[in-house]
C-alpha cells in the first residue's frame, strides 16, 4: 500500500462537515469561523535520516520544519499566523538546540509568526511542525480547482534541490535544499487568479498528480518549458530535466488558472521579483504528460516521493 492508498484507507473516511470545510487530502485542512476569514492548518514532520542527515545544521532543520509549513499555507493562499513545535530529541544538546532555534525563528520572524506552543519528548530526532493561517473564502486555492483549458504556472524553478541532493554543491543549489523560501507572498498573490494550487514537495510531476486527479483532469507538462536557475543551468547536467521533473524539495508553487489571468499573474508575481512561468495546461484527458517541445512524451520514471 502506498503513503496516499494507506491515508485514504485509514484516514480519510468522511467528508468534511462544518465548521470543518476541507479535509484530508490538500496542502492544509480549512476550518470555518464565525468572522469572514477561514482557519488553514497543516503538519508536517521532518525524520532525522530520512528527511535531513543526522548530522545536518541545526540551523537548516530548525529554518526548513517551519519553512515546508508555510510552504503548505502558501499552496492554499493562506496568510501565516502562528505554530506549534513538537519536538523528540535523542539528548538535550545545548549546542544543537541553540542552532535549531536560531534557525526557526529566523523565519519566523521574516513572516511575523509566533510560537504557539508545541511538546517536547526524548527520543529519535523528530520534529513536527503545526501551522494555522488564514485566507478569505473567495481566495482560497485548493487542488480540486483546475478546470479544462487553465494553463499551469510554476513560481521560481525548478531541480536545485534535487541537484543539491544528488551531490550538487554550488552554494546556491545547497541552500535551495536545506533552506527553502516558502512561496507565502506569492501564494497570497496568485490566489486573486488561480483556481487550484500545490506547493512542490515530493516532485513536479508527481504533485500535480494531486491537482489532476482531485479536479478530474489531465494536465500537460512542457519540458522545454521548465524554469532553471542559473546555477543549475551551469551544471550543464544530464540528469537536468530528472532533477526539474521529478525532483522534489522545491517548495516552488504550481497553480492553474484560466489563460486571461497569466499576464496578470506574471506582473503580480515580478513586482515580487519571482519568475512565473507558464509550463503547461489542463486538459480533458486523465493523468500527467511530460511532453517535449514537439508533443512527444518523454521517458522519465515518475517518481515523485513516497514514504511507502
Ligand atoms: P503535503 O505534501 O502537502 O504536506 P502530504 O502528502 O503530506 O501533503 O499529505 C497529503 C494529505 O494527506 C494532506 O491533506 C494531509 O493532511 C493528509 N494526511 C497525511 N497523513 C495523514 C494522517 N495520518 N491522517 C490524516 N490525514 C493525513
Ligand atoms: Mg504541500
Amino acid at each position: 500500500m502506498d503513503e496516499f492508498a494507506l491515508i485514504r484507507r485509514y484516514f480519510d473516511h468522511e467528508p468534511a462537515r462544518p465548521p470543518l470545510l476541507l479535509g484530508v487530502g490538500d496542502d492544509a485542512a480549512l476550518l470555518q469561523t464565525d468572522g469572514d476569514r477561514l482557519i488553514a492548518t497543516c503538519c508536517d514532520t521532518l525524520v532525522a535520516g530520512r528527511h535531513f542527515a543526522a548530522d545536518a545544521a541545526p540551523e537548516h532543520i530548525g529554518w526548513k520544519a517551519l519553512a515546508v509549513n508555510l510552504s503548505d499555507l502558501a499552496a492554499m493562499g493562506a496568510l501565516p499566523l502562528s505554530f506549534l513545535l513538537a519536538l523528540t530529541l535523542p539528548e538535550a544538546d545545548e549546542t544543537w538546540l541553540d542552532g535549531f532555534a536560531r534557525g526557526m525563528f529566523d523565519l519566523a520572524r521574516q513572516h511575523h509568526v509566533q510560537l504557539a506552543g508545541g511538546d517536547t519528548t526524548r527520543g529519535p530526532l523528530t520534529i513536527t511542525v503545526t501551522a494555522f493561517g488564514e485566507v478569505a473564502p473567495t481566495h482560497v486555492m485548493r487542488r480540486d480547482g483546475a478546470r479544462s483549458g487553465d494553463l499551469i504556472c510554476v513560481t521560481g524553478s525548478l531541480g536545485d534541490a534535487a541537484a543539491a541532493l544528488d551531490g550538487a554543491d554550488a552554494p546556491a543549489l545547497q541552500a535551495r535544499l536545506h533552506t527553502p523560501v516558502p512561496r507565502v507572498a506569492a501564494g497570497r498573490v496568485l490566489s486573486r487568479y488561480a483556481g487550484a494550487a500545490i506547493d512542490i514537495s515530493d516532485g513536479l510531476l508527481g504533485d500535480l498528480g494531486h491537482i489532476a486527479r482531485a479536479s478530474g483532469v489531465g494536465i500537460d507538462i512542457r519540458a522545454d518549458l521548465l524554469p532553471a536557475s542559473a546555477a543549475l543551468s551551469a551544471l550543464g547536467s544530464p540528469r537536468q530535466l530528472q532533477w526539474q521533473a521529478t525532483g522534489g524539495d522545491d517548495y516552488e508553487l504550481a497553480v492553474a488558472m484560466a489563460p486571461e489571468d497569466v499576464n496578470d499573474a506574471v506582473a503580480a508575481c515580478k513586482a515580487l521579483s519571482l519568475p512565473l512561468t507558464v509550463i503547461g495546461c489542463c486538459t480533458g484527458a486523465e493523468g500527467v504528460r511530460l511532453l517535449s517541445a514537439s508533443g512527444v512524451p518523454c521517458d522519465l520514471p515518475d517518481s515523485g516521493y513516497r514514504h511507502f
